[in-house]
């Protein structure tokens, strides 16, 4: 794999390749779907950090796709490995006959994450691994409440969306939601507290709350929730879909605090471009489902597909052998100190904050976001701004990207934001 290289533009953005396509787009997708927030730049491919778009433009990734390209682009093991799996097991019948591969992810599954988390339920997308923690969390305490969090982002599926806060994806399909979640202002664990009732089987919280804003809540918060979730008998579901696998500097961002979720919901990163994502509990919680009966009640057709098996048991030996995390919290910890420096003071900046490479600044405006995002994607630096009034730049870089290369973003955005 070449090295990342920083971005190269060959024309205005978008190009006129982009603009046909965004044309051509419009008349075959559902308009509620694509993004209509800026100019719209069609990839064509991608290596490491680095992204070139259908006119040939490279830009630098400094979002690692939503924090899915953990290992950058196109890793080349992971390469040579999708392919010979390809070639010989591309699917199985994950819940009826299954492949070997599933066996061998979920025993590394168990042997890396921290603690008992050992049991797991395989998925495709983050919501799904979301919806997997709720049915478990129903079957395990026989009660359907959950507290959630102001800001929360837990998917947009009908099960999970009853958990996501922001109201522009609940309202239109309010009439579809369970309505059993409580809402509790996120670092608040005392509210949360008081707020369980005798409904209440689980409560569900983002270590470091990501589409949210970059949200990190006051230390003690989500031991805070560990202890209030044992007393009152309820479970702690973690959601480290964005957090999880090393992005915060650790396997898991709740192990930041040492707290041991009962569930953990893991996504994105995990297939580093395939998408799978699993739902990992403890022992105890997860036989709660009790002996099958035969047809399994909880499936689906691409469950424990060996593709994406395959990739994902990559990804995490490549996290491990190449002690990412570890790289993660030190590059975090770089730019944070170097993003305060150079931004303090600066106007229209609110806050700088991270944790590993999950790093946020916090505008004054969403117009300054809006702006600062177009600036950085002209001189070829994706990011995007979080939030529910998309305030906040959201910085969560692939976690091998090279050093100067992740130092020049840096440089480019703190030019942008002193103007
Ligand atoms: N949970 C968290 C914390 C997320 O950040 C996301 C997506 O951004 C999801 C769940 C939903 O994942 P997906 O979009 O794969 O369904």
């Amino acid at each position: 794999m070449r090295a990342d290289q920083p971005p190269k533009l060959r024309t205005e953005i978008p190009g006129p390749l982009s603009r046909e396509l965004a044309a051509r787009l419009a008349q075959v997708e559902c308009p509620e779907v694509t993004w209509q927030g800026g100019p719209l730049v069609f990839w064509e491919k991608a290596e490491g950090s680095n992204v070139y778009d259908v006119d040939g433009n490279r830009y630098v990734d400094l979002l690692a796709g939503f924090g899915v390209a953990a290992l950058g682009y196109a890793h080349p093991e992971l390469a040579v490995r999708a392919a010979r799996q390809s070639e010989t097991l591309p699917h199985a019948m994950g819940d009826v006959y299954p492949a070997r591969l599933k066996v061998e992810l979920l025993e590394t599954l168990q042997r890396v994450l921290p603690g008992s988390l050992g049991l797991a339920i395989l998925s495709s997308s983050g919501s799904d691994a979301v919806e997997s923690a709720l049915k478990t969390a129903l079957v395990a305490t026989g009660k359907p409440g959950v507290i959630a969090f102001e800001g929360a982002y837990h998917g947009l599926g009908l099960g999970a969306l009853d958990t996501t806060w922001r109201e522009h994806f609940r309202a239109p399909f309010a009439g579809r939601l369970a309505g059993r979640t409580t809402f509790v202002p996120y670092g608040d664990a005392r509210t949360a507290e008081r707020a369980i009732t005798s409904d209440t089987g689980a409560i569900l919280v983002e270590p470091i709350q990501g589409r949210g804003g970059l949200r990190i809540p006051p230390p003690g918060f989500l031991a805070e929730l560990r202890e209030i979730a044992t007393r009152a008998g309820v479970l702690l579901i973690c959601d480290e879909v964005y957090t999880g696998l090393g992005r915060t500097g650790a396997w898991l961002a709740s192990e930041h605090e040492g707290v041991e979720p009962d569930i953990v919901a893991l996504g994105k990163a995990l297939g580093c471009g395939f998408p799978i994502s699993a739902c990992v509990g403890r022992p105890e919680v997860m036989r709660a489902w009790g002996a099958a009966q035969g047809e399994a009640v909880h499936t689906s057709t691409h469950l424990g597909n060996p593709l994406g098996c395959a990739l994902a048991l990559l990804v995490l030996q490549i996290l491990e052998r190449d002690a990412l995390a570890q790289r993660a919290r030190q590059l975090g910890e770089r730019a944070l100190l170097y993003l305060r420096a150079e931004l303090a003071g600066a106007p229209g900046v609110v806050e700088v904050r991270g944790k590993g490479l999950m790093l946020g600044i916090e505008l004054e405006t969403r117009e300054a976001a809006n702006a600062a995002v177009r600036g950085a994607l002209e001189s070829g630096w994706i990011l995007l701004g979080e939030g529910d009034d998309g305030r906040v730049l959201s910085i969560t870089p692939p976690l091998t990207i090279a050093e100067d290369v992740l130092d020049g973003g840096l440089v480019r955005l703190v030019e942008l934001l002193s103007r």
